[in-house]
């Protein structure tokens, strides 16, 4: 053991919550965990005292699009050049990582910016959570698509999904994202309509499966996502308008569904501040804010598993403020603070096939946490305040640096206004 966490109340990511608790860090692995006086402390460990602060796991955000910025019209993002756009990831990302989302998966990126990003991460040249890339997003020939400049890959037919598929794994692809559903940030976009269909979307997952890598399957509608969950798909993304027999066809199959209630909270909290949104997409999002709330309490009704995605990158949802998605779960009454955390740490990490090495505070695992210096049991706000947060690890190594939000504002240079 090289790092010892001592003193702190340990909120393990798996329901349990330890007061005087110790955790040993050995190189990138958490050692042992336990409490004060039943771990033995070698003298060359270094010690921190954690007295009074609270420790969870680093949180998992399974739907973020890394190179997207936040701005009120997303079409705007079309307008930033690649090698621009790549570089302002990477300061998304820094955000992130200081915000205590150790891991992300990015669900859908321009021209595959994700896959370099994340290398440069991982080879130590950017601060950043570890994140798993999809590359672009496959979808069939539909309206829409365009207003995006590289970030979907249209493909119609069982043999061109094969071949998109193909070429995102091809890339350094970590994951395949793929539209089953109409979207409501384009315009021409129906989110209750199916798109690709079952047999299309198979072939994506059989590719993936064949890399070891899951597909995820963007979809509002029920009928797509039926069509989804048949593909053998492992998380169904927004799942807004699902009806009983999709749910219950989610549930008997093990498929996850990612909540993403930011991305219509931000934008229905600014719509009205603010004409810069397009109209037709605040519109549909209005039209489906009620339903997606309704359809959360639904899911979990029904026995489906809803972990922490927050569409982060879409408008004035900015990267580094997460947590807001957990603030939401509790406040529309979907979720305890417990719940909350288990569904951005164990929950989320198994979602994203990730659970025998993130999501808990347990031996074996990465030691990546969040020390937080008040209690988000008591409220839930805390974690979604940048103020609260004391220190973030990932791979054992404290983080340096903190969030700059100096860009998150409409005004900022990266938006229109
Ligand atoms: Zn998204």
């Amino acid at each position: 053991m090289d790092t010892i966490l001592e003193g702190m109340t340990l909120i393990d990511g798996l329901g349990n919550c330890i007061p005087d608790a110790v955790v040993a860090f050995d190189g990138q692995r958490i050692a042992e965990v336990g409490k004060k006086g039943e771990i033995q402390v070698l003298p060359e460990a270094v010690r921190h005292d954690l007295t009074g602060k609270f420790v969870l796991p680093g949180l998992v955000d399974t739907h973020v699009h890394l190179d997207m910025h936040g701005m009120a019209d997303t079409y705007h993002e079309s307008l930033v050049e690649d090698k621009l756009r790549t570089i302002r990831a990477a300061r998304e990302m820094a955000n992130t990582l200081r915000a205590g989302i150790t891991t992300v998966r990015n669900a859908g990126s321009v021209n595959c910016i994700d896959i370099a990003v994340k290398q440069a991460v991982a080879e130590g040249l950017l601060a950043g959570p570890r994140i798993l890339a999809s590359g672009r997003i496959i979808c069939m020939l539909s309206a829409g698509s365009e207003y995006f400049r590289g970030l979907y890959r249209e493909a119609d037919g069982v043999e061109e999904n094969r071949r998109a598929a193909r070429e995102q794994l091809k890339e350094g692809a970590d994951v395949l994202k793929v539209m089953a559903t109409g979207a409501v940030m384009n315009p021409g976009g129906i989110p209750g309509a199916a798109q690709l269909d079952t047999d299309e979307m198979r072939a994506v997952v059989n590719e993936g499966e064949k890399a070891g890598k899951h597909t995820a399957a963007h979809a509002h509608g029920a009928r797509g996502i039926k069509n989804a969950v048949r593909a053998g798909v492992r998380t169904i993304e927004h799942g807004t308008l699902a009806d009983a027999e999709a749910l219950k066809m989610m549930a008997d199959n093990g498929v996850y569904l990612i909540s993403t209630l930011s991305s219509n909270y931000w934008m229905r909290n600014h719509a009205s501040q603010s004409l810069e949104i397009p109209k037709f997409m605040s519109d549909k999002a209005d039209e489906i804010a009620r339903i997606r709330r309704e359809n959360l309490h639904r899911a979990i009704a029904a026995g489906v598993c809803v972990v922490m995605g927050t569409d982060a990158g879409t408008p004035y949802n900015y990267h580094g403020k997460n947590a807001t998605e957990l603030v939401r779960y509790v406040s529309i009454g979907l979720m305890s603070e417990m719940d909350a955390i288990i569904a951005a740490t164990h929950n989320a990490a198994q979602a994203i096939g990730m659970a025998d090495d993130i999501g808990t505070i347990e031996a074996g695992k990465y030691a990546d946490c969040l020390v937080l210096n008040q209690n988000p049991l008591h409220d839930i706000k805390c974690l979604d305040s940048l103020d609260n947060i004391s220190a973030v690890f990932k791979f054992g190594k404290p983080v340096t640096g903190k969030v700059d939000t100096s860009q998150w504002s409409p005004a900022s240079p990266l938006g229109p206004g």
